[in-house]
């Protein structure tokens, strides 16, 4: 938001002149002897910025900022300090963010016994057949990298139902009194979208659920109270504007959170600008197509206007939708999560009514169904007949995309919404997951900001850290945090510091 009104005063003040005026504009605030980065090519850097209300009026010179100021104008010393617009998460998930810092928080893990070690610690603190829920580990650098099981859960919590999400949030491990508690056993089939691990021997389910079979037993797990659920948002925001972030847009969720952030913003509680969407297809999205959207409620912070859809898992849990199987596991090319005949009259829908659809695809195979689809719904309903006639629908993402389909999203008018820190948290199993070819369409943002379409950039949090300044070295550097990158990581994807600004 600020970047967009950063850009229009310049250009407003590129092409006027300033003439006399019987009454001279006067600021409320003016920073003066800034650094201060504009992203705007005409005028990319500037000294002095002037803000009246909640509008800035003013980007230029120290003299020129001077111009606007009264005696009542509170003047800042920037002391040669650094200015960026205010930056924007293009993809979030608010209440993931502050129930990760409510309840276990898993991150950082560096081994099976650390990560057994600090779930015990919960675990023992727990009363007997309370459930243990908690997020963030990932197995990636644990020696072997291989996901945990339910026997080893098994060994630390042998009566406490315990389910445990990996930071992806695509795939738990749960330990047998919760599998027993949710009826899960050799028998159960897989439900749509979703698979239950099994052992290659016994048959045994071994504790792993991904994507929609996390459902068969997060629904045991007692429901968060309304003060907690309240608590996560709040806790969620805290963290955010601490870290820098002045907007977020929160990748899906329901109308009870659409609830909190009302009452919460109504309240004055939580001053954060949030882009808010809600599942689909299903009774979320049914209602948002029915009711319309809201805009810029609560002084210009609170939107709701885009559908969330998920059309396939995640690429670590191998249940992203690859158009050939997987490298290192033959038998599988992963599955899609969302039924056509369910998507296409939402999206038809979606078009009349002027509602942005945003949906998470991570494999090629995902990415494919999902611009068909998208294109299927733009030839159904032409321009004329659209509330909006250009959508800006968004796919979530577009991280495993065939290079067919790269100018695609161009030619349809689809923004890629990226995740840079996808990028260097992957590149340690994503060779081996796809093999050396497919990462040429892999996190590929270089090629798509070649072929003209703007990509937005996100941390996905709580799936990663949701830090900016870990994304932006993500998006330049192209190398995990120690400044490692694997063979066949395509550097020349990595963007210069001006197109991540
Ligand atoms: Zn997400």
């Amino acid at each position: 938001m600020k970047l967009i009104l950063l850009a229009a005063s310049l250009l407003l003040l590129t092409l006027f002149t300033p003439a006399p005026q019987p009454t001279q504009a006067v600021a409320d605030i003016v920073f003066k002897n800034g650094n201060i980065y504009t992203a705007n090519d005409r005028a990319p850097k500037a000294e002095a910025i002037a803000v009246k209300g909640d509008r800035i009026i003013f980007v230029g010179s120290n003299a020129g900022a001077q111009k606007l100021v009264i005696p009542k104008t509170r003047v800042v010393d920037l002391k040669g300090n650094t200015v960026l617009p205010g930056f924007t998460d293009s993809h979030q998930h608010l209440s993931g963010v502050g129930q990760r810092e409510m309840t276990l928080n898993l991150e950082g893990t560096t081994s099976l016994q650390d990560f057994l070690a600090k779930v015990k610690a919960r675990v023992d603190q727990a009363k007997a057949g309370e459930w243990v829920t908690g997020r963030g580990w990932i197995e990636t650098h644990w020696q072997p990298p291989v996901f945990p099981t339910r026997w080893d859960l098994d060994k630390i919590a042998p009566n406490n139902p315990v389910i445990l999400g990996r930071a992806d949030g695509h795939g738990s491990v749960t330990n047998s009194a919760a599998l027993k508690l949710a009826g899960v056993d050799k028998d159960t089939p897989n439900p749509f979208g979703g698979e239950i691990s099994k052992d290659k021997q016994s048959g045994e389910p071994n504790g792993m659920l991904l994507d929609a079979a996390q459902g068969l037993v997060r629904r045991r797990v007692p429901p968060t109270s309304a003060e907690d659920a309240e608590r996560a948002v709040v806790l969620g925001v805290k963290r955010d504007i601490a870290l820098g972030w002045t907007q977020i847009q929160d990748a899906g969720g329901s109308y009870a959170d659409v609830n909190i952030f009302k009452k919460l913003y109504e309240a004055g509680t939580i001053k954060l600008r949030i882009y808010k969407a809600v599942y689909g297809p299903g009774p979320n999205a049914a209602r948002l197509l029915n009711e319309g959207p809201i805009i810029g409620a609560y002084e210009n912070r609170f939107n709701v206007r885009t559908i969330k859809v998920v059309s396939d898992g995640a690429l670590g849990s191998r249940g992203a939708a690859l158009l050939a199987p997987y490298s290192d596991a033959p038998d599988t090319s992963g599955f899609l999560t969302v039924k056509a005949e369910e998507l296409r009259p939402m999206l038809v829908d979606a078009l009349r009514k002027g509602i942005q659809v945003e949906t998470h695809a991570i494999g090629d195979r995902a990415n494919r169904f999902i611009l068909d689809e998208y294109e299927a719904a733009f030839k159904a309903v032409p321009a004329a007949e659209r509330k909006i006639v250009e959508p800006r629908w968004r796919v979530e993402h577009a991280q495993i995309v065939n290079p067919a389909d790269i100018p695609r999203f161009a030619q349809l008018g689809v923004i890629p919404s990226m995740q840079p820190s996808h990028a260097i948290g992957d590149l340690f199993f994503a060779p081996s997951r796809l093999g050396m070819e497919r990462l040429v369409g892999a996190y590929a943002w270089e090629s798509f900001i070649k072929s003209g379409v703007v990509v937005p950039g996100g941390s996905d949090a709580p799936v990663e850290r949701g830090e900016p300044m870990i994304e932006f070295y993500a998006a330049v550097a192209r190398k995990d945090q120690k400044g490692f990158s694997g063979e066949g990581w395509h550097p020349e994807e990595a963007v210069t510091r001006e197109q991540a600004l």
